[in-house]
């Protein structure tokens, strides 16, 4: 066997199948072997992790950078190297919020020339499918992007229109034509009106009033939708940031009849109650919105299950002043979450209390999303051929989310104050170190997927 260019070794290292002692031999920005701990050659480039994970690189496939257009909310700069801090090897990239939006072949060309030369990592994008742009589908996807998101309700911004069963009954047989996949903001317009309505006496500062104007009914009427077209069109369907629970059982008939379904839900969902929201904290506001206590033990019961898929981050800030946190209006403060830097150790602190390990943390927050993306083939696991993309990290340590060590544009969080379990230590990109210890690299070198 040729000689590798560097041989990363740990105690544990996490493959499909095992945690095991063991050293990743790396050659062209590959993995050449997974070989034994201790039979290291002696003129090789050493990494050694000690008992620190080794694991491959997350691969966050729900991230709106924003750039072009609403840079001052996130850029790439920012979004990458956070995301390298945070483990992640491979972002893909939302089609709304920035300007344009990544709906036409313009729109996309000046996505890729505003995100050139700023990327730490590996970076791919979604286009979307909004009402008449059926006809930039195809070439969007010769182009690259890797499949194509909708709203089903208003998207927040307005040049990113949502779709109607109508546009849809045009776009998803194109879909299933080009067999690409659609994202679904899976969440209607009239059950939220329609509860918005009776809201107009309650105090909009209070977390039930925001969440019983963006009620699961609004979920579950759109989920009955997608499975409806999925049926009938072919189409390969994704349900984003999934909250209600109600319609799990629906979710896991759909996929047992074997259509091609997949869900993700988000670190938010999966930690954080409506009970304990307090008054006036619009930094927890996203949509649809986090829901009670018992309706997140059924999402966890979910993933443990199969039904859910995965766990994205959704990262999707703002400016500080849109988030009214003075005021605490949570019906007119953008509605978003930011915490892509914090997706491994939110989750981690709770996969290791609720009793799963190693092995469900990477099926589900890289060897999944690399999947839908259809990077499956290189990203997301740690075997022969893939791409050498690495995190490596103490589950043990904790540590404080405090505003110095975010590197995300605007420091919002709502996992601020909050200890978590597990700190990274480096990240490596197709077999390059990008981030060590709180240090990046002078130069980014992630390419477009
Ligand atoms: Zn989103």
């Amino acid at each position: 066997m040729e000689k590798p260019d560097l041989i990363i070794r740990s105690s544990r290292v996490v493959t499909p199948e095992t945690v095991r002692p063991a050293s990743v031999h790396i050659r062209n920005s590959v993995i050449a072997a997974l070989g034994e701990w201790d039979k290291i050659p002696s003129d090789v480039s050493l990494f050694d992790a000690g008992d620190a994970v080794v694991m491959p690189g997350l691969v966050d496939a729900h991230v709106h950078v924003n750039e072009p257009g609403r840079t001052a909310w996130e850029g790439f700069t920012t979004a990458t190297r956070a995301a390298a801090a945070g483990g992640i090897t491979t972002l893909v990239d939302m089609p709304l919020n920035s300007i344009p939006p990544t709906t036409t072949q313009t729109g996309f060309a000046e996505k890729l020339a505003a995100a050139n030369g700023q990327c730490w990592i590996d970076t791919a994008f979604w286009g979307g499918v909004i009402p008449g742009n059926t006809n930039e589908l195809k070439p969007l996807l010769e182009n690259g992007v890797r499949g194509f998101k909708c709203f089903l309700v208003h998207s927040g911004v307005d040049e990113f229109p949502h779709v109607t069963e109508t546009n849809l009954l045009e776009a998803m047989p194109e879909l299933a034509r080009l067999n690409s996949v659609l994202l679904v903001h899976a969440e209607l317009a009239e059950p939220i009106e329609t509860a918005t309505e009776k809201l107009k006496d309650k105090n909009p500062n209070d977390y039930q009033t925001f969440l019983q104007s963006r009620p699961r009914e609004a979920e579950n009427k759109a989920i009955e939708l997608m499975i409806r077209l999925c049926r009938e069109t072919g189409a390969r369907v994704h349900i984003v940031h999934h909250s209600s629970s109600d319609v799990l059982p629906l979710l896991k008939a759909a996929r047992e009849e074997g259509l091609p379904l997949t869900v993700e839900t988000c670190p938010h969902y999966l930690t954080f109650a409506a009970e304990e929201i307090p008054d006036g904290a619009t930094h927890f506001k996203c949509c649809p919105p986090v829901r009670e206590r018992e309706n997140r033990e059924k999402l966890w019961a979910a993933l443990a299950d199969g039904v859910i898929d995965m766990i994205v981050s959704d990262h999707s800030p703002c400016t500080p002043n849109l988030k009214l946190l003075e005021t605490g209006d949570f019906l007119k403060a953008w509605g978003g979450i930011a915490a892509l830097q914090f997706s491994l150790p939110v989750m981690w602190t709770q996969i290791e209390k609720r009793g799963f390990g190693l092995r469900e943390l990477t099926r589900w927050m890289s060897a999944a999303p690399a999947k839908l993306a259809g990077l499956d083939k290189r990203k997301g696991r740690l075997e022969i051929g893939y791409d050498a993309d690495i995190v490596i990290w103490h589950p043990e340590k904790e540590f404080k989310v405090v505003p110095e060590i975010i590197h995300f544009k605007n420091k919002i969080t709502p996992y601020s104050g909050m200890n978590l379990h597990g700190v990274v230590e480096a990240t490596f990109v197709r077999g390059a170190k990008v981030y060590d210890k709180g240090r990046f690299v002078e130069k980014a070198s992630g390419t477009f997927l």
